[in-house]
Formats: C-alpha cells, sequence, structure tokens
C-alpha cells in the first residue's frame, strides 16, 4: 500500500478520532430517547428516503463521520421501533439496556468466540452461561449448550444431534457413511410445527412426506393419544409456545412415552422454553427435562439484542460428533471451544449481550418480566374482546393473542389499517382456515398503557373499515 494511501490516512486520522463514535453514540441516545412516541413503523417519507443508499459503490474512501451521518439520517427513520413497547409483531424481543450496552461495549473488542484461544473472555462466559441455562431450565447436569444466531439454527443443531445419535446406534456413522445407504429413520412432528422445523427436516435430509404428522387441538398442541407408536428410530419433535397461540404440546407425557421407547425428543421453545424459569408459568413445561435437545432464543422473550439462540443437548457427544470440526491449525483449549457446539467456525461475542442480560435480570428480574408479558396478554385479550366486532380465539397461557374479526374479509382489512395507523404493528396469520390479527407480548418496556393505547388503536381500524363499506 503506497504511503498515501486514502485507507491509510483515513484509518489513522480517523477512527481514533472519537468524533464518529461520538455521533454514533448521539444519533442512538436520540434514537432510545424518541422510540416510544414515534410510528411504530417507519412513515411514508422515511420509506421512500430509503432510496437514498441505492448508489454504486463508490471509487475511493469516504470519510467515517460522511458514513455514520448517512446511516443516522436514513437509516434510524426507517428502522421498525422494535425496542418501544408497541411493536407486537411476530414474536419479537426487544432488547433490555445492560444486553444493549454490553453489546456496544463488545463492539470496540469485536471478538471472535469461534476457540478459547481466540478469546478466553468468551468461552468463559459461554461455560458459565451453560450452567446458568441448565439451572433457570432445570435440565440434566450433562446438558451442553451451544451459542447460535437463533432458534433456526439451534433446531438444525438439535436435529443433527438426533440424526448422528439414532443412526450411530444403529452401526451407521452418518459422517462418514452419508445419509443415502443409511438405515431408515422416522420423525414425528405435529402438523403445527414451525416452519423453521421444515427446513431443518428439509436440510438433514429426512423429507417433509416421510414425517409422521400427528393432528393438534384447537389450541394447536398436540395431541398425545394420537402420536403412533414410538420406537428407538425415531426423532420426536414436540413445541414448546406455538407461535399463533403460545401453547404447549403435552410435554410430559409425551416425553416418559419417548424414553420408554428410546426415542429422540427435540423440543422447539423459541419463546415458550423460558415459561420454565418463571414460577407461576413452569407448569407449562413440566417434563420437558426428559427430552434430549432442546432450542431457545434470547432475543426473543429473554430480550436480549438479536441475533441470540441456544441449542441445548443432554448428549454433548452426539452434539460434537453431528457438527463436528477438523483441521491441523486448530487449538483445542482447556477449558471450551464454543466452535464444537455449533455449525459456524467465526462466530461475533453474542454471549456477551447473554451474559449481560442474564447477570442483569437474575432469576427473580426473568420471572418479573416474562410473567409481565404474560399479564400484558391477558389484559389485551380483555380490553379487545370488550370492543363489539373482536373476538379473542385463543386461551392465553403465555405472551400470545389471536384475534379475529366477525370476516375473513373484514380482518384483513383491519390488519392493514392498524399497520397504517403505525401506533402499534401487528401482523395477520390464519389459525384454521380463519384469518387472525396475531399479538405478541414480548418487550419489557411494553406498559399497561401500551397496551390500552394498542387496543384503541384497534378500534380505530375497526371503525374506519366500517365505515369505508
Ligand atoms: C421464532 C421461532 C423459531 C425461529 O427462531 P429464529 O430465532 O427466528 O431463528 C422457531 N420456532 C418457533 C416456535 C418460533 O417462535
Amino acid at each position: 500500500m503506497p504511503s498515501n494511501s486514502p485507507l491509510q490516512s483515513t484509518m489513522f486520522s480517523e477512527t481514533f478520532n472519537k468524533e464518529v463514535f461520538d455521533l454514533a453514540q448521539s444519533s442512538g441516545y436520540d434514537y432510545l430517547d424518541n422510540v416510544r412516541d414515534r410510528n411504530v413503523f417507519p412513515s411514508e417519507e422515511a420509506l421512500y428516503n430509503l432510496e437514498q443508499f441505492e448508489e454504486e459503490l463508490q471509487g475511493s474512501p469516504s470519510t467515517a463521520l460522511e458514513v455514520i451521518e448517512k446511516l443516522s439520517l436514513y437509516g434510524a427513520p426507517a428502522t421498525v421501533a422494535q425496542v418501544g413497547g408497541r411493536y407486537f409483531g411476530f414474536v419479537n424481543g426487544n432488547s433490555v439496556p445492560a444486553g444493549m450496552a454490553a453489546k456496544q461495549l463488545a463492539t470496540f473488542w469485536d471478538q471472535n468466540s469461534g476457540m478459547q484461544v481466540i478469546s478466553p473472555l468468551c468461552s468463559k462466559l459461554e461455560v458459565v452461561i451453560q450452567k446458568w441455562l441448565r439451572e433457570l431450565f432445570g435440565l440434566p447436569e450433562r446438558t451442553v449448550a451451544g451459542f447460535v444466531s437463533g432458534t433456526s439454527a439451534a433446531n438444525f443443531c438439535g436435529l443433527a444431534a438426533a440424526r448422528y445419535r439414532l443412526l450411530k446406534r444403529q452401526g451407521w456413522d452418518i459422517n462418514e457413511q452419508g445419509l443415502f445407504n443409511a438405515p431408515k429413520l422416522r420423525v414425528v412432528a405435529g402438523k403445527h410445527a414451525h416452519s423453521t422445523i421444515l427446513k431443518g427436516i428439509g436440510l438433514m435430509g429426512f423429507g417433509k412426506e416421510n414425517v409422521e404428522w400427528v393432528d393438534v387441538d384447537d389450541q394447536g398442541r398436540i395431541m398425545a393419544d394420537q402420536v403412533p407408536e414410538l420406537d428407538d428410530r425415531t426423532i420426536l419433535i414436540l413445541q414448546a409456545g406455538n407461535v399463533n397461540s403460545g401453547s404447549f404440546d403435552p410435554l410430559e407425557e409425551l416425553c416418559a412415552r419417548a424414553r420408554e421407547a428410546n426415542s429422540w425428543v427435540h423440543i422447539d421453545g423459541a419463546f415458550g422454553l423460558w415459561a420454565g424459569a418463571v414460577e407461576k408459568l413452569q407448569y407449562l413445561t413440566k417434563g420437558m427435562e426428559m427430552a434430549n435437545s432442546w432450542a431457545v432464543d434470547g432475543h426473543k422473550t429473554l430480550n436480549t439484542p438479536y441475533d441470540c439462540g441456544i441449542a441445548l443437548c443432554e448428549d454433548e457427544d452426539a452434539l460434537v460428533s453431528a457438527l463436528h470440526m477438523t483441521g491441523s491449525y486448530i487449538i483445542i483449549g482447556d477449558e471450551r471451544d464454543g466452535m464444537f457446539y455449533t455449525p459456524e467456525m467465526s462466530r461475533r461475542s453474542r454471549i456477551i449481550e447473554l451474559w449481560a442480560t442474564l447477570r442483569y435480570l437474575g432469576k427473580n428480574g426473568i420471572d418479573e418480566m416474562i410473567f409481565g408479558f404474560h399479564e400484558r396478554a391477558k389484559q389485551f385479550a380483555n380490553e379487545v374482546s370488550q370492543i363489539e366486532g373482536f373476538q379473542v380465539l385463543n386461551d392465553i397461557v403465555f405472551n400470545q393473542v389471536m384475534v379475529a374479526c366477525d370476516t375473513d374479509t373484514l380482518t384483513d382489512r383491519v390488519v392493514a389499517r392498524i399497520q397504517d395507523l403505525r401506533d402499534c404493528w401487528v401482523g395477520g396469520a390464519s389459525w384454521n382456515g380463519r384469518k387472525i390479527i396475531r399479538v405478541s407480548v414480548c418487550s419489557w418496556a411494553t406498559t399497561a398503557e401500551d397496551i390500552s393505547i394498542s387496543v384503541h388503536s384497534f378500534a380505530r381500524a375497526l371503525k374506519d373499515c366500517k365505515n369505508h363499506d
């Protein structure tokens, strides 16, 4: 690089010029100061201004200040205000301040949590968090954790461990011998399994057509008496928290049956597994400790920053073998090398945010925050069902509320109108052939008042749609 290289000159004259970080910081503070009062979804103008990003990649470097200015000017208004109190879309969590601040600090460190030798800090925190999670969820002492991007990846890890173990028991090494001539495994899952389970089934080479799909009841729970005979070649996939209704499969009964049959149970508990850490909601996950693998998110119910998911497995050998990794340059640490528990080698240091969030909340804070989601969800259901023209379709066991209007056409139009009003954000879905509005209470910042404001927006949207008839 020539000594007058613009990169070298800008790097050294600017990155240590704190102005650029100050700008990012003050822009972030402004954002947080106003996020609770602003439109939840970006305005039409903000969306239109996204055109500002449609530019050719320029030839020579610009200044770092200019980059952050542009991002702040056109990026911030075009964000979805997820860190406010009135975002109820999908099952998207907020981020508690301790986690957000830890992420900010860790940004300066840019750790790679692949191996202990690359980041002793991340390695230590992974060991500590693995233990904390075991205790919070009441899982067996031998349970290990892989820290991944989300439950999509965690489901994949659980299914990979299951495939490895069940085939190994048949004398087949999946890593060496592959899938083409492997003994057949069976996969049993409820008809309401999440789409990321379907993705995992596809990636594993099981084939959706080969799954033995089990009927679910009116809340979306797998019907235990419809589950076929289980055996030691079967992966039974259960769910803690239906993505629409928030319902839980009968885990205790089915895990016990699976254990008897020597089947592998994987539980998709993306947001619902956390019920197991809440005293008054623990009954929902009773028996889950008898499963073999679990998938859970930090970024939903726990309110860590995105992206943060956890693969838990009581069979360390199966998980590590399934995600196996070799190379002469790998240096094995004496404590823990995170990459053996995840599909990736290099990973960002999401463990720092997860640690900060858990360390900040503590057991009681987790209990209180998550039970609060449940109470706010019940409040939403109560208030919205008092408005003529809205019906609540599910039992509010956790944090999800399903609302419908008198006809599907009206429900669709009301969802669109609520989104348009931007006082809150909710999405639509179908439930047993009927259109619904989904409400997911998943933010530490959501107050009772936020719920009332949002219900009010529902009422206004319904009125607007009726007036247009
Ligand atoms: C959100 C969700 C997933 C996918 O999790 P990501 O973190 O988005 O990858 C899987 N299963 C259920 C039940 C979910 O709610």
